[in-house]
């Protein structure tokens, strides 16, 4: 047991032991740095204790929930769903999340990076003072260290804070009727009936998981369309997905005013026709996107500001350094080109170890970082849209193909599509977007294929299986390198 409230000295301190942050400090060990991490939570972070892993455990159910529906209703398979019993689902869930969580602890061990559970802020360039030190865990030492410590780094400071659930002026989430994507794990049970506000990533997938499990779902947009980072194609095809499932999707819609009830909301929602309709359901869930975690983090200290949106901005994107050399930011904290995605924060966290050891590795290619949204129809995406092509001055071919033209998308028999964005003339591959079943892991090739900056030629030499969901996508390559098969 080590017991050490003294001045402590590494070559990188990492702030935040989210995905980002445990990248860094994982790579930065291996790379042969002392890594201090500092965590007042849990490592893993949003994205394992709150976001991608228990979200997808979740949407794992309701696929085998919508399975038994469409056994009855299209294989003649006499079954039907008794009930699903939310304390079951919950145990495995976080059993699946607590086994990760023990990894990435044991990863951290392993490496040598020293984890201090506290809170930390910045009070100079190279200096952070953590506060609330529960325990310091240095691989075969772990104890408790009262107060404070303070620690200083020779190479550099890692932000790596995250984020947190936007919430709206006036819609103060109580954790019971009005909740967020945190709050929604953590409920007593399923609702009957939820409105969803926010058509994104999150709110799409909440919106298809309550559906599953049986609740009226109403979901709310803003934009004129649901996912409207996407192509216009995606998120025509997931709303159509969504209504058919009985969702009630509302896309350039606005939410006037809701209206607490002793089991529920009334809220009044402004349709895109101009019509006032009243919504009542038990939950309100409210997934308007993620704000910056920068509070308390002393960024002044250090002569560090945010944009007006919160996020720290990097002076050097290509080593994704603040205005002060040696502060590095990964994650949720970024702003945009940085996609507030997990698998986004690996690749930055990989890249500021690499670049605090001495390294020059490749800036991270946000354009061919894949976009997934696991909601029932997936969305896959990679790399333009054919209107941001167009708007960006490629001039484009572009082609499309619905699922159900190969046989397995017409055994799947959900619909969906693949679309191809391409610089006219047989030119290099802009964007791959598709829609369906297990689009979450087809997307792979694609990313490749944008990422090597690959010609429809160059895929459409390579052979797909037959006969599975990725023909489809080897079917729009070929045609657009002028050797269609199936596709007139
Ligand atoms: C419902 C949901 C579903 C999602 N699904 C996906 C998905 O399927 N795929 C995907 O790629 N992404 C998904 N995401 C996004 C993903 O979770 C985030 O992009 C990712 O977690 C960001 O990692 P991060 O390290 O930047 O921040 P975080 O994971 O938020 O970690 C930040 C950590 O810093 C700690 N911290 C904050 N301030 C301090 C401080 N002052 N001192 C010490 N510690 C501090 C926090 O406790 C936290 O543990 C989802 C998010 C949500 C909410």
């Amino acid at each position: 047991m080590t017991i050490d409230t003294g001045i402590h000295t590494s070559d990188v301190i990492v702030i935040g032991g989210g995905t980002g942050g445990y990248s860094t400090a994982l790579r930065a060990a291996s790379l042969g740095l002392d890594v201090v991490l500092v965590e007042r939570d849990k490592v893993g972070g949003t994205c394992l204790h709150r976001g991608c892993i228990p979200s997808k455990a979740m949407l794992h159910a309701a696929e085998l929930v919508d399975g038994i529906a469409e056994a009855r209703e299209r294989w003649g398979v006499k079954a039907t769903v008794d009930s699903v019993e939310w304390g079951a689902l919950v145990a495995t869930r976080d059993d699946i999340v607590a086994r990760n969580h023990k990894g990435v602890e044991a990863h951290l061990a392993h490496a040598g990076v020293r984890v201090v559970r506290g809170s930390a802020r910045l009070t100079g360039t190279r200096t952070v003072r953590v506060e609330g030190v529960r325990t310091i865990d240095d691989g075969a030492h772990s104890g408790v260290a009262p107060g404070v410590r303070d620690l200083v780094a020779r190479r550099g400071i890692v932000l790596a804070t995250g984020s947190r659930p936007r919430t709206l002026p006036g819609l103060a989430p109580d954790g019971r009727r009005v909740v967020t994507s945190d709050d929604a794990l953590f409920a007593p049970g399923l609702p009957a009936s939820v409105l969803v506000l926010g058509g994104g990533a999150i709110g799409a997938e909440y919106a298809s998981f309550h559906r599953s499990m049986g609740a009226q779902v109403t979901l709310v947009e803003a934009a004129d369309r649901i996912v409207p980072l996407e192509d216009a194609d995606v998120s025509r095809h997931l709303t159509r997905g969504l209504k058919k499932r009985g969702i009630d999707v509302q896309a350039g819609a606005r939410l006037l005013d809701a209206e607490l009830l002793d089991g529920g909301v009334r809220a009044r929602v402004r349709t895109a026709r101009g019509e006032t309709r009243t919504v009542t359901a038990d939950r309100l869930l409210v997934a308007v996107g993620r704000a910056p975690v920068t509070e308390g983090l002393g960024l002044e200290a250090a002569g560090l500001t945010t944009d007006e949106r919160g996020f720290v901005v990097p002076a050097d994107w290509r080593r994704l350094e603040t205005a002060v050399p040696g502060v590095h930011v990964v994650g949720d904290l970024l702003p945009p080109p940085s996609l507030g995605l997990a698998h986004a924060s690996f690749a930055e966290g990989l890249l500021v170890a690499e670049t605090l050891a001495g390294l020059e590795p490749a800036p991270v290619d946000y354009a061919a970082v894949p976009r997934v949204t696991y909601s029932s129809p997936q969305t896959a995406s990679v790399g333009l849209g054919e209107a941001e092509a167009r708007a960006r001055g490629h001039e484009v071919d572009v082609n499309t193909m619905p699922l159900t033209a190969v046989a397995k998308g017409m055994v799947h028999g959900q619909g969906g599509m693949v679309k191809v964005v391409a610089e006219a003339g047989g030119g290099q591959v802009l964007g791959v977007h598709l829609v369906g079943p297990h689009v979450s892991e087809m997307i792979a090739e694609s990313q490749l294929i944008v990422g090597w900056d690959a010609e429809p030629a160059d895929v459409a030499r390579h052979v797909h299986a037959h006969p599975t969901l990725s023909e489809a996508v080897g079917e729009v390559f070929l045609t657009l390198a002028g050797r269609g098969l199936h596709q007139q």
